[in-house]
């Protein structure tokens, strides 16, 4: 599949906005990478620091995909501080997600993709990390944060729209391609 066929196709998976980007200009960050410390799934899965591997290693993989695309949820919130509003969108963009990564799935195999979420990998109801290996691998979804990415320096590099107004929020995820 090339770049806009994917970008076109990604369109029937719910997402509002979906573009190509270049993985090659992609700065993996330590620093935020060390905001994961934070995080209640630090240390905890198989697909978030550290056990996705250090930062350095995160980058030299990104920069092995030649293409990528990042898709994107927006929602319509009541007001800043609605939560179910934000809990909705954030519940439908993991739908968008992980359909499109399945659809995906059937034509790029092992590492021929990487794709990573808006989150950690919430496949299984409690990761088996670190007692056993991964139950799913070829199902698990790392986030773009783990891989050390400012979402909006990802955006804007690639010339996407990340703010859509007020009163409104967006999740994005990305896939990256060989
Ligand atoms: S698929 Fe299951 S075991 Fe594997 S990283 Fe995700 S939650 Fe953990």
């Amino acid at each position: 599949m090339t770049t806009d066929t994917i970008v076109s196709v990604a369109s029937n998976f719910g997402f509002t906005l979906a573009a190509p980007i270049d993985p090659a200009g992609i700065d993996c960050k330590t620093t935020v990478r060390a905001d994961c410390e934070r995080c209640k799934a630090y240390g905890h899965s198989w697909v978030c620091p550290p056990a996705c591997g250090e930062i350095d290693e995160c980058a030299a993989r990104v920069h092995s995909y030649p293409h990528g695309v990042v898709v994107q949820t927006t929602g319509q919130l009541e007001d800043e501080f609605d939560g179910e509003g934000m809990m909705e969108t954030a519940r439908l963009h993991g739908e968008h997600f992980r359909e499109f990564y399945l659809h995906l799935r059937e034509t790029y195999k092992g590492d021929a993709m990487l794709a990573l979420g808006a989150g950690g990998c919430n496949k299984c109801p409690k990761c088996t990390y670190p007692d056993s290996p991964c139950l799913f691998p070829d199902e698990q979804q790392s986030s773009m944060e783990a891989y050390g990415m400012l979402i909006a320096e990802v955006c804007k590099d690639n010339g996407v729209p990340y703010y859509h107004g007020r009163s409104t929020i967006t999740y994005v995820s990305c896939y990256l391609f060989k």
